[in-house]
């Protein structure tokens, strides 16, 4: 049985740098209570590295991305570092196409004690993830755009069937073990554009083939601009969806929003060999080095990095870990004391860590708060 674990660290730009310590502190202490060792490498890279040598990702990072058991990444990207075809420097694109990181799992939920943007009453029971397909879709078209003079550029879409099987087959699987794991009937829920675009009509065939081989789990399909609409109205109704890389894209913001703001956004890029566990936000330009910085999504990504190698190598004291943590961050939050600035209150980076390190000590092994 593996007890060590090599994970690639990525902090990357901005607030990245702020929020990777308290992860690393949470798995470190996590890691004792668990006999579990991880030994973190630690590496520079990112836009403001490609600013100063002129690349984002070296061969030496990318190698061991390759080699680690997982990779942490904190953010990346600067608005003024810019490539030659003016768009940003966005090294995670690069790691999701490289790795194979098809499935983009955006896990969503509300915590006892903070606030959510929603008055309705029933906002306290969101609890959903969101699959984005990664490595295709609208996102192909990165480095492709064809212009035709200075008059019109064409961005292409790809949807191949091995791409969209392998990835709707991903949020089945999940929406099995949820239910496994909540008692409750799981449910997926496919959104594109079928009604419009050629390319999202043949992703809906492949989802409704892959739903035909899990006739016992419900299923529906929305169109991606309804569901817009659904999920601001009842947020509460959804289980898994699963969707094209670019509405993906769109709906993750959307869906942060939705329990308070990108600090409580975790995220993991999952392949079938390689994972990433970052949190969904950027680098926040517009808070970095004020001590600011939510670090709740990246310790969640934490935990789901835990509970990733947990299943890959069989150990479920890995998945103990991660619930510890998870029971340590709705510790934290329940009392009401500790409230991050993206929620109106004055906890800053430090104040939240410290909140749930505390908890993971005090409360590891018990449930959630009353
Ligand atoms: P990207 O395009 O890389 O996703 P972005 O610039 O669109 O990045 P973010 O960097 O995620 O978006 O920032 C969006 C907003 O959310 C900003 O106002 C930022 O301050 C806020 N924000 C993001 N992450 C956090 C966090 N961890 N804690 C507090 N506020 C955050």
């Amino acid at each position: 049985m593996t007890t060590s674990f090599h994970i690639s660290v990525l902090p990357g730009d901005g607030i990245g740098n702020e929020v990777m310590p308290s992860a690393l502190a949470v798995l470190e202490k996590i890691g004792q209570s668990i006999n579990r060792r991880f030994h973190f490498e630690q590496h520079v890279a990112g836009a403001q590295h490609y600013a100063d040598h002129g690349v984002a990702l070296t061969d030496k990072v990318l190698t061991d991305c390759e080699k680690a058991d997982a990779i942490l990444f904190g953010a990346m990207g600067l608005p003024h570092v810019r490539g030659a075809d003016g768009t940003e420097i966005i090294p995670q694109l690069d790691l999701r196409f490289r790795f194979d990181l098809y499935a983009g799992v955006r896990p969503i939920r509300t915590f006892k004690g903070l606030p959510t943007p929603l008055a309705h009453p029933r906002a306290s029971e969101i609890d959903f993830v969101l699959v984005r397909e990664s490595t295709e879709g609208l996102f192909y078209a990165r480095g492709r755009g064809e212009a035709h003079g200075d008059e019109a550029v064409i961005d292409p879409m790809k949807i191949t069937r091995a791409g969209t099987e392998r990835v709707c087959e991903f949020a089945f699987q999940l929406a099995q073990q949820r239910e496994a794991t909540k008692g409750r009937p799981g449910r997926v829920t496919n959104v594109d554009k079928a009604n419009v675009f050629a390319s999202m009509a043949f992703w809906r065939k492949i989802f409704e083939e892959t739903a035909a081989k899990h006739p016992s789990m419900a299923v529906d399909s929305a169109y991606v601009d309804a569901m817009a609409l659904n999920l601001v109205m009842k947020p509460w109704a959804y289980d898994v969806l699963v969707t094209e890389n670019m509405f993906g894209d769109i709906l993750s913001d959307l869906i942060a929003a939705l329990v308070g703001g990108m600090g409580m956004a975790p995220s993991g890029d999952i392949g079938d060999k390689h994972a990433l566990f970052q949190p969904a936000h950027g680098t926040a330009p517009d808070i970095v080095g004020q001590g600011k910085a939510n670090p709740t999504a990246m310790i969640l990504s934490a935990a789901m990095m835990l509970d990733w190698l947990g299943a890959k190598h069989g150990d479920s004291a890995l998945m103990d870990g991660a619930r510890a943590i998870e029971a340590a961050v709705e510790h934290a939050f329940a009392q009401g004391q500790v409230r991050p600035f993206e929620f109106g209150g004055t906890s800053g980076t430090a104040q939240v860590t410290q909140a749930v390190l505390s908890h993971l000590k005090t409360h590891k092994n018990q449930g959630a708060p009353a």
